[in-house]
């Protein structure tokens, strides 16, 4: 349903939780957050972003943020997301359908990844964890597992110990912020309007990595421009 993201210089969690409370009119059953220090702190469940325990993490620069509307697996605490991988060091949120995630599940479970929620995200974060393991860098291990993916999708991963947003879409929308702070990241402007008004819409097969002060585009893996538009409407 609806994504955020942000990786700047300002703490990541008031700014995490406003993008998620701006984009509570789209109606969503479930909502979560992971922030990124030395270690990631996930909090996450059913229900409302005002009954989410929000984890203060004030060293946190980096985090990003989910309303879910649950396609596969109910709405329950453990199907919100993030999800995370089987070692803690990623966490993923999902907008969409990943239509061939049985396949990918089985896969994992015979290599012996245990999965804790019912949802088809979950195969994100352990297929991430596969490729950072075989050493890869989380652009790079993104970029190979989209290659796996099929349906529709807007992704954001994080990695513990490393203030980076990676994401990417397909048939699903994603925009980028670059704001004086920090760069932001959503599946609506409207998200992160209060922040920033200087927005790139990202096309079909784009993975970006999100720094502080960096945001890089790549497609088919090379380096494009895409335009920096202002957002010009009130939300
Ligand atoms: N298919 C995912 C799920 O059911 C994401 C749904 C959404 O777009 O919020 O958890």
């Amino acid at each position: 349903c609806g994504i955020v993201g942000y990786v700047g210089t300002e703490p990541a969690g008031p700014i995490v939780y406003g993008g998620l409370e701006n984009l509570d009119y789209r109606g969503y059953d479930s909502s979560g957050v992971a922030l990124v220090d030395r270690g990631l702190t996930v909090a996450k469940r059913a229900g409302e972003v005002s009954e989410l325990r929000f984890p203060k993490e004030p060293d946190a620069v980096c985090g990003i943020g989910h309303t879910r509307w649950s396609t596969h697996g109910p709405p329950t605490d453990a199907n919100a997301h993030p999800h995370t991988s089987k070692n803690g060091t990623v966490a993923v949120v999902h907008n969409g359908i990943v239509e061939n995630y049985e396949s990918l599940k089985t896969e994992l479970v015979e290599a012996g990844y245990e999965f804790s929620s019912e949802t088809d995200t979950e195969v994100i974060p352990h297929l991430l964890e596969r490729e950072l393991e075989d050493g890869h860098d989380l652009l790079s291990a993104l970029e190979r597992v989209v290659d796996l993916l099929e349906g529709s999708y807007a992704i954001a991963a994080v990695q513990a110990g490393t203030d980076r947003i990676v994401a990417t879409r397909h048939e699903s929308p994603l925009v980028i912020g670059h704001g004086d702070d920090g760069s932001f990241l959503a599946s609506d402007v409207t998200a992160f309007l209060e922040h920033t008004r200087d927005v790139t819409y990202l096309e079909d097969g784009d993975i970006v990595s999100l720094e502080a002060g960096d945001v890089s585009v790549y497609h088919d893996g090379a380096a494009v421009d895409r335009e920096v538009e202002t957002v010009e409407w009130d939300a």
